[in-house]
């Protein structure tokens, strides 16, 4: 396989065309020309079909349709909003901030072409509290946001139509729970960002109890090319059931870690070997994270997987964001795992105990194995601790920790092994309690 696949971007179009975050460059090179068709041509349940025609799934995490989702807005109830989840958090993931840097205008179009379907007249961007020189730095998406409003794509009577949106830029404290959608809205609210029950859903019961869309920033650039080239040009993209592009981000072990946009369904050794340059010092892979730290991981075994939610659920792992961390043969899983379960406990919102506490004991329990301390009966307290976190957990952040951890021992069993190297307690008897190892 060549170069082929990474020649034409739908979404990365900043390496095609220079200075496309210039709203000047962006209009000349067709911006906004799939709002005014809109506008113009299509009424709003015009837009949605063609956005669910074409298959485009949630690039956020989960993969759901976001036609579908859209779907689920009621016609009736007002207000209503666009929440747009920038609040990119999970580790290896990059994506969405080279496109709100580099690209903003396709993806505050997607965000007034979303707003046009649902009819909704007012939109945040929640980003991450990192974000403040995307958002407001001299060429920050706040300036793209004003060009737009400049040029009459913002604000009231739209192109001479009835249709008004506004746009506000929210930037949060820094917290990873606040990509989870409930914890996201309460943080807009100016509440604690703290996951909320489901149902109800954001749909019916969103920002300030109103209908809400929320979307995330790559979901929404796919939105202007559908509705200007059709949803049967998008599926010429990708597999059947994961049409489109979508940005994967690489980093770990490899020669040239970035961004690439690639279509859904091409194998993870394509984004290793092709775009990454293969592994660094030529060392062979060791196991695959293709969703960060919320992964499960995968072995070599695996590297001609295709990357499309299906294909990664059926080995085992998910697509997820699509950050695909590469450990190579020098990585010592167990320093990679007490890394990822590190992250996880300091960014446990705390509001239930089998995340709060589970994440404390895994790290406890790694740095024992780590520091020499460490016995057979620790690797089973591993266990123990996710099979009790497991389906208990008020949110996926806690869920998350699970296969990250779970995998580690399956697939790199003997390095947990080669650190047990303890009598398991005194006088070589098992230890009946160990809470007072970890206090
Ligand atoms: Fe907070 Fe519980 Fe979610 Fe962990 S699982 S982030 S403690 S709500």
């Amino acid at each position: 396989m060549g170069n082929s696949l990474m020649d034409k971007h739908v979404l990365l179009r900043h390496r095609d065309v220079e200075n496309i975050r210039d709203i000047e460059v962006y209009t000349a090179n067709g911006g906004y020309e799939a709002l005014k068709k809109a506008v113009k041509d299509m009424t709003p349940d015009d837009v949605m079909n063609e956005v669910k025609a074409s298959g485009l799934r949630g690039r956020g995490g989960a993969g759901f349709p976001a036609g579908v989702k859209w779907s689920f807005i009621p016609k009736n109830i007002f207000p209503k909003y666009i929440v747009v989840n920038a609040d990119e958090s999970e580790p290896g993931t990059f994506k969405d901030r080279e496109i709100m840097t580099f690209n903003p205008h396709q993806f505050i179009e997607g965000v007034i072409l979303c707003a046009y379907a649902v009819g909704a007249e007012t939109a945040y961007i929640y980003g991450r509290g990192e974000f403040k020189p995307v958002f407001n730095g001299p060429d920050g998406l706040q300036k793209a946001v004003d060009e737009a409003y400049a040029k009459g794509f913002l604000g009231k009577n739209i192109l001479g139509s009835n249709f008004s949106i506004d746009i506000h830029l929210h930037l949060g404290a820094g917290a990873y729970i606040c990509g989870e959608e409930t914890a996201l809205l309460n943080s807009l609210e100016g509440l604690m960002g703290q996951p909320r029950s489901r149902p109800p859903f954001p749909a019916v019961e969103g920002l300030y109890a109103k209908p809400t869309v929320i979307n995330n920033v790559e979901t929404l650039t796919n939105v202007p090319p559908i509705i200007a080239n059709g949803a049967t040009w998008y599926r010429q993209f990708g597999t059947e059931k994961s049409p489109g592009t979508k940005i994967f981000s690489l980093s770990g072990r490899v020669n040239r870690p970035g961004n690439y946009e690639l279509p859904l369904g091409t194998p993870i050794r394509y984004l290793i070997e092709e775009c990454g340059g293969g592994i660094i010092d030529g060392k062979a892979v060791k196991g695959i994270l293709p969703a960060g730290a919320s992964s499960a991981i995968i072995g070599p075994d695996k590297i001609d997987t295709t990357m499309d939610y299906e294909a990664m659920a059926a080995a085992g792992t998910m697509l997820g964001s699509a950050s695909f961390i590469i450990l190579d043969e020098t990585v010592d899983a167990v320093w990679a795992a007490e890394k990822n379960v590190k992250f996880f406990k300091h960014e446990s919102c705390g509001k239930c105990s089998p995340c709060r506490e589970g994440t404390h004991w895994l790290v406890n329990v790694y740095a024992k194995l780590r520091e020499g301390r460490g016995t057979r009966e620790d690797i089973q307290l591993l266990n123990s601790i996710i099979e009790q976190m497991e389906g208990n957990c008020f949110c996926l952040l806690g869920e998350f920790v699970i296969p990250g951890v779970r995998t580690s021992m399956k697939l790199f069993g003997s390095e947990y092994e080669a650190l047990a190297v303890n009598e398991p307690g005194e006088n070589g008897q098992p230890q009946k309690n160990l809470v007072h190892l970890y206090l």
